[in-house]
């Protein structure tokens, strides 16, 4: 058994399909008689694979994310680059994957070199190709997640956005991988798509072979190899029993989030994309809490997205919710946040450097431009926006006197825009929380990060599985800074939210409705739990555990006083 943390509930039992790229060891040979048949066959064959990933992604993703396949097989069709490859077999008498390889880095070098940012990001077009191309040559298999045709549980390193992007739920039952925390984007990215999954599991990629039989346990965070029949049967009723309490939560789906003595919290969800709003509106959420819209920019191949792109996502947003609050947070890029267009400063410490509201007071073109496709959407819904990163109120003002421009503009070309929109920021580096009286002064509102004002607060890198103990959302040092939060918002009549992961957090519910949070955002398959919760305390007294939990010394005595409470 290996343990690792449990990221997305629930249990999958399947066989292990490991997603490794493979590792080429390709070097110089004399030529045989039949290189260049070799050749021809290989990219034949990296033509055809292409065309199939092509026809299968074209079921699961957007036009954009399709037509890089449409590169691609432009580049394999390219008779230049074969050409240089047979004349270097021809002239030097080498192998067909030493003349594949040797021409694969001068094309890559080149387009690197070039001024012209289109061709400069061709070079990762090449890459790929030609690495398809050498792996046919020596008869390697690159995993294909979109071939993926029957149930399995995936095992990786750590899972990118477009990985996830590709998995097929029918098949793909759950996901192990090897690094990340609970608030890593592939742990996000699990609970958003329903996919169990254990994340920081430390050597599970030397020990998991591909078609080993797995027990992926999502909910105590562990992973079975090839266990018993006895365990398997165990955990099928395991499974059932975690299935037959989700469907019991459904009876709330319509109910309020109120407690027994009358308070009422909103409950929201947190989004990725327009499409994850289906599973808000499922789980009876009140709202979207955050939207992350750096996705939409991850999404994106060649460029940042333009206006008219963002308009569309957060007009189906705004438009699916029908009214209920839409939080839009403006780019959070920068951290483990890369775009593909874009190269971000070598730092020595990137999430305390270039990124999220830092980057766009920077870059205020991007930042307009999103702003500008915010403002405009507004007129389909209730819209509330927020800033990531708020270090200083001097940033605050300067992000707010952007968007007042940007309103003003739009106003008086007349352009419809919504009449109340609210402009906030997130709390998440704890010099934010500890001036929020201050901030709440000029916001509209908070909503508390608390995966990143956690790992600001705790020096504790959220990636690292090493450190993942200090990942305590009860230590009475967080606890005390979310009062700040939201008591300052309070004091000045505004409102408070949570979006990071401890609002979903069941041991920590009780808590913060006594500390007077109005809206908690989670991931959406958390609603239903979290409103059952809420709907069986009293606030008045959540209040005074709130109080008697800000006095004790260590999170471990705060979750023995929640744990005593629940029973
Ligand atoms: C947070 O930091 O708590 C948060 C919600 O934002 P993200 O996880 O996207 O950094
Ligand atoms: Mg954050």
């Amino acid at each position: 058994m290996l343990k690792g943390i449990a990221a997305s509930s629930g249990i999958a039992l399947a066989k292990v399909y490991k997603l490794q790229q493979p590792v080429l060891d390709i070097t110089k040979k004399e030529a045989s008689d039949n290189e260049v048949e070799r050749l021809e066959e290989a990219f034949a064959k990296t033509i055809a694979e292409i065309e199939a990933i092509k026809e299968r992604a074209a079921l699961n993703l957007s036009a954009e994310e399709v037509a890089i396949f449409d590169a691609h097989l432009m580049m394999a069709n390219d008779p230049e680059i074969k050409d240089q490859i047979i004349s270097m077999i021809n002239d030097e008498k080498v192998n067909a994957e030493y003349a594949a390889l040797t021409v694969s880095n001068a094309t890559i070098s080149m387009f690197e070199s070039m001024d012209n940012d289109y061709f400069k990001e061709r070079a990762a077009d090449v890459k790929d190709v030609m690495f398809r191309l050498q792996c046919n040559l020596v008869g390697a298999i690159i995993p294909d997640l979109t071939a993926i045709n029957e149930e399995v549980v995936i095992v990786a390193e750590d899972l990118t956005p477009s990985d996830t992007a590709q998995l097929n739920k029918n098949y793909t039952l759950g996901f192990a991988t090897e690094i990340g925390g609970r608030t890593s984007h592939s742990a996000i990215m699990a609970r958003s798509l329903e996919i169990p999954a254990v994340v920081g599991c430390k050597g599970i990629l030397e020990t998991a072979k591909h078609g080993d039989f797995m027990i992926l346990d999502a909910i105590e965070g562990a992973v079975y190899l090839n266990p018993s029949d006895e365990l398997i049967e165990e955990f099928k009723e395991k499974a059932e029993a975690f299935k037959a309490e989700k469907e019991a939560l459904k009876v709330l789906i319509n109910e309020k989030s109120v407690s027994l003595d009358g308070h009422e919290v909103e409950l929201a969800g947190n989004i990725g994309t327009p499409k994850d709003v289906a599973g808000v509106i499922e789980n009876g959420g009140d709202g979207v809490g955050l939207y992350r819209t750096e996705f939409l920019y991850m999404d994106s191949e060649n460029d940042f997205p333009d206006e008219e792109a963002q308009f569309i996502a957060y007009k189906e947003v705004l438009e699916a919710m029908e009214g209920k609050k839409v939080v839009i947070r403006t780019l959070d890029i920068g951290g483990d946040k890369k775009l593909n267009y874009f190269e971000f400063p070598e730092e020595m410490n990137p999430f305390l450097g270039y990124r999220a509201v830092r980057f766009c007071l920077d870059r205020t073109d991007i930042f307009r431009t999103q702003l500008r496709a915010l403002i405009r959407a507004s007129a389909y819904g209730s819209l509330c926006i927020m800033f990531p990163m708020i270090a200083t109120l001097g940033e605050f003002r300067a992000a707010k006197k952007i968007f007042d421009e940007e309103k003003e503009k739009l106003v008086n070309e007349g352009v419809k825009i919504g009449d109340n929109i609210e402009v906030g920021i997130m709390v998440e580096i704890p010099a934010a929380a500890v001036m929020a009286d201050r901030f709440a002064k000029e916001v509209d509102f908070f909503s508390i990060g608390t995966n990143d004002l956690i790992q600001y607060s705790m020096a504790a890198d959220r990636m690292s599985e090493q450190v993942s103990y200090l990942y305590q959302p009860l230590n009475p040092a967080i606890l005390r800074l979310i009062k700040m939060a939201i008591d300052g918002a309070h004091k000045e009549g505004k409102w408070c939210g949570m979006c990071g992961e401890m609002a979903g957090d069941a041991l920590a519910a009780p808590i913060l409705l006594g500390l007077g949070l109005d809206e908690f955002s989670m991931s959406a398959t958390s609603i239903l739990n979290t409103r059952k919760i809420i709907r069986s305390l009293k606030k008045s007294d959540m209040e005074e555990l709130a109080k008697q939990a800000l006095s004790l010394d260590t999170a471990e005595e705060v979750e023995e006083l929640v744990k005593n409470v629940l029973k």
